[in-house]
């Protein structure tokens, strides 16, 4: 048995001591919501700012589209030009602490490749929030494909066409102004801003944020770093990881002979068709799944096939062939390695033949950043309230940017609304696109 306890009588001192806090509690109400009518305020007032800026981000679009900032080692002359109009904006609106960072290359025409570091002064330096966009492009690919130079950005239908204005400029200028917005409005962020415009991102890094990180680490443990290049068409996949990539390449020896005669030889395309479908058992072995990637699971594909006889009457003495696998990162690279070598052996054992391995390339994941991370926190409050989504955090088969800061044991995420058109002929940015991941850095800027 029980007793229920009975409730404490109330003193006429507890009833007056109770409506002064009622009262209290209301005043504080009234307070909070002031503050928050007046963060609204200054948010919206930012929102126009930047709506306001339309015109001009078009045009520093087609002005840094006008500067081919491609690799040298891709035969372009890199990002000096395009580095110099950055840093002209840059000096003129409100930013601090403007650092350009030179990782020699004697192949670009300046012998180095420029990354610049610039800040904008919140109320607190206890964190930075960075946005980092790489000022390298791919080269355009076949011109003929192309309804313009692409070089010479079009606006057409909403879009801006033109090699890069996507694949990194649509974040870069959407950064850019959402900075130049604050600084306009008069704005004093909470936290420091820091905005990060490196070279060589198409051809590894090692020019860029990989030489920025080892030589001049602007970054710390509890700052945001937000990484626009990657994203998805409505603007909900936030990238937190990745899996391992392990690209191999098969070569089998057999023993060439007369199609007449296949007794006098070894078949090599034979037995490594036999190692093809004996590698798809690597699916029944590494079956787990993880839901924060998409697809879910490892995958192991066979995919490039190099020529072997050129005549239908010859029994092949030689085959290669590719394998492209991408592991969830809870398993080692090694498990899988010598999984595939038994099997190789196997088929070797069976057909007779010799069968050698090679990685062609070999990256196991950079450890991810977690879901529940500030950074991912930070941009599913603002993709809510900007495009009415609810930003995923995701895991992706392919390798980003945002691996080498996690691999220096920083939390970044990429994040972008984006087409997907980098790379592409006619790639595009949508105007629209530009406008309103520039009113999310704001949001993320002006958060507590
Ligand atoms: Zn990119």
């Amino acid at each position: 048995m029980f007793k229920v306890k009975s409730p404490p009588h109330r003193t006429e001192k507890g009833l007056k001591s109770g409506l002064n806090k009622f009262l209290l509690l209301g005043y504080c109400g009234v307070i909070i919501s002031l503050i928050k009518e007046s963060g609204m305020n200054i948010m919206n007032g930012i929102f126009d700012r930047i709506d306001s800026f339309r015109n001009e981000m078009i045009d520093l679009q087609i002005k840094l589209c006008s500067y081919p900032a491609i690799s040298p080692s891709s035969g372009g002359e890199g990002e000096g030009k395009k580095a110099e109009v950055l840093l002209e904006f840059i000096k003129g609106n409100g930013f601090i602490d403007i650092e350009v960072i030179r990782a020699q290359d004697l192949d670009a025409p300046e012998g180095y490749r420029p990354n610049i570091l610039a800040l904008y002064k919140g109320k607190s330096s206890a964190k930075t929030i960075w946005v980092m966009t790489h000022m390298d492009v791919v080269p355009p690919g076949e011109l003929k494909l192309w309804n313009g130079n692409p070089f010479k950005a079009w606006v057409q239908e909403g879009k801006i066409y033109g090699r890069g204005v996507e694949d990194n400029q649509q974040d870069m200028v959407a950064s850019l102004y959402a900075v130049k917005a604050l600084h306009s409005e008069g704005i004093e962020p909470n936290y420091d801003v820091g905005i990060a415009l490196v070279a060589d991102e198409e051809t590894g890094s090692e020019k860029g944020i990989d030489y920025v990180i080892q030589k001049s680490n602007p970054f710390r443990k509890q700052d945001l770093i937000i990484v626009p290049d990657a994203g998805n068409k409505d603007g909900t996949m936030i990238e937190v990881a990745e899996k391992s990539i392990l690209w191999l390449k098969f070569k089998t020896q057999g023993v060439q002979a007369h199609g007449s005669t296949p007794e006098k030889g070894i078949n090599s395309f034979r037995a490594a068709s036999f190692l093809v479908t004996e590698l798809n058992n690597l699916y029944k072995i590494f079956t787990d799944k993880d839901h924060l990637f998409d697809p879910p699971v490892s995958t192991f594909e066979p995919t490039k096939k190099e020529p072997n006889v050129p005549n239908i009457n010859t029994i092949p003495g030689e085959d290669i062939f590719y394998m492209d696998c991408r592991i969830l990162p809870k398993f080692r690279l090694e498990d899988v390695m010598k999984n595939i070598e038994s099997m190789t052996e196997k088929i070797e054992k069976e057909f007779k033949v010799e069968i050698s391995i090679e990685a062609v390339q070999e990256a196991p994941a950079a450890p991810p950043t977690s879901p529940d991370a500030k950074v991912v926190k930070a941009l599913q409050k603002a993709i809510r309230d900007i495009y009415k989504k609810d930003g995923k955090p995701t895991g992706i088969g392919g390798g980003t940017v945002a691996a080498l800061f996690r691999r220096a044991d920083y939390e970044a995420a990429c994040w972008a609304k984006v087409e997907e058109t980098a790379h592409q002929p006619n790639e595009y940015c949508v105007i629209d696109n530009m406008m309103g991941d520039a009113k999310v850095f704001a949001h993320i800027f002006l958060q507590e």
